[in-house]
């Protein structure tokens, strides 16, 4: 098969808080759990919710332009 290059642009994901549905989750220092797939802790930055994800947010993804 031969090389191919397509157009990519990176967007930003960031996760709305569940709990407040205002604030944006955010890493929490660095708490990492350690689950298969590791889970990172963040917290709300307008209520302090906390909640673990298999990601980091916010983040930046790559998708079709
Ligand atoms: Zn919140």
């Amino acid at each position: 098969m031969a090389e191919q290059t397509y157009e990519l642009k990176p967007v930003g994901v960031r996760y709305v808080c569940d709990k407040c549905g205002e604030g944006e989750m955010q890493r929490a220092n660095g708490i990492v759990l350690t689950a298969d797939p590791p889970r990172y802790m963040h917290a709300c930055s307008k209520c302090g919710h906390r909640q673990a994800f298999t990601e980091v947010y916010p983040s930046i993804r790559w998708v079709s332009a």
